[in-house]
């Protein structure tokens, strides 16, 4: 039997080209990527279709973890980003990369994905699609199989694996044919269109990319970036601030010794998380801010900061600033022209 594999987000289009495949007969393994930005709500909602509806459909699920391979693509992307820091189309290649090794380990014979041709931007205009054929290695192996019709015929179709008249000419961001195609195959139950990963939001992209400049994108500071507001204070130190009980406690879980943390000693208020090299003008800022963000009425309010190095801890009177003094420390405000002029690259065809 022939087999193939199936780059499976859990999202409508690639349960629709698993389903088009599996009903020619092929035996699907399904892939499914887990980015390290993929951690907010709809996304974790994909993965959980992808695990339900893959034991629905009785077929195989691989998860695979992209980690630091994936943060490569953000410090040197080869054909650029998107509109924010989301460099798709080195994440499909790499996708496809790795679906290739499950290929190759299931003795499967082709992949399968459900892009849409021209459905979004660069990645799946027709020059991004055939980049991913070429760079992945896999010219005429990969089938798409809700544009195949628009598409030119792969391997799996030339060797009658596939039947081609039984594939579609899908095309564009509409979705009223997928909505179809999904009722007439008995697909009733499919998450909302999630949109990209957290590189997509312009909002999170300057956090990453305040990391990325600094030479600090490890997979350990970008679970912190998801916590809190996020100040950078000098070249060597930032600091994060919880807005709530939920992201002070996880920002005190995250806490290193080497970690400085900041809290009100005698007043209810935000935990800051310093990481870097301190100084006495950053100690100033990072108590400046927890102060501003406290809700005291005490006068003078002390910030209290723990350290490994400090036998107690330390308490500082802090200096009093305005929100616009504190915002210009804020990373979310950098403008995204900013990231776009220093990261705007010339893609290589
Ligand atoms: S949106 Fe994120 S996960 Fe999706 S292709 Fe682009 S970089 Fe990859």
């Amino acid at each position: 039997m022939t087999k193939a594999v199936s780059l499976f987000s859990g999202g409508l289009d690639s349960l629709l080209a698993t389903q088009i495949i599996m009903d020619q007969g092929i035996e699907v393994i399904a892939v499914n990527f887990i980015n390290p930005f993929a951690n907010n709500k709809k996304m974790k909602e994909k993965q959980y279709y992808a695990r339900t509806m893959s034991q629905k459909m009785g077929i195989e699920l691989v998860e695979i973890e992209l980690k630091e391979n994936f943060l490569d693509l953000l410090r040197n992307p080869k054909y650029d980003f998107g509109k924010n820091l989301n460099p798709c189309i080195d994440c499909k290649i790499l996708m496809i990369t790795q679906a290739h090794e499950v290929m190759k380990e299931k003795r499967a014979s082709f992949i399968v994905t459900g892009e849409v041709l021209s459905q979004r931007p660069k990645s799946q205009f027709l020059w991004g699609l055939s980049i991913i054929d070429r760079d992945s290695h896999l010219k005429g192996l990969i089938l798409r199989p809700l544009s195949a019709k628009l598409l030119q015929e792969t391997i799996p179709e030339q060797k009658g694996w596939v039947d081609r008249d039984k594939l579609y000419n899908f095309s564009g961001r509409i979705r009223g044919p997928q909505f179809a195609l999904a009722q007439k195959l008995g697909i009733n139950d499919y998450p909302a269109p999630a949109g990209g990963c957290l590189l997509t939001d312009p909002i999170f992209a300057r956090r990453v990319y305040d990391l990325l400049i600094h030479d600090e994108l490890t997979m350990e500071n970008i679970e912190l970036l998801k916590l809190g507001r996020y100040f950078r204070l000098s070249n060597q130190f930032k600091l994060l601030v919880g807005r709530n009980e939920k992201d002070n406690l996880a920002l005190l879980s995250q806490a290193k010794p080497e970690d400085y943390v900041f809290t009100p000693s005698h007043t209810k208020g935000p935990t800051g998380l310093g990481k870097g090299i301190i100084d006495f003008y950053t100690e100033q800022l990072a108590s400046g801010i927890i102060a501003y963000y406290s809700s005291s009425l005490i006068e003078p309010l002390n910030i209290k900061i723990q350290h490994q190095n400090y036998s107690s801890p330390k308490m500082v009177q802090p200096i009093t600033l305005s929100l616009n003094q504190i915002e210009k420390y804020r990373i979310e405000n950098f403008p995204i022209k900013l990231i776009r002029q220093n990261t705007q690259k010339t893609p290589q065809k």
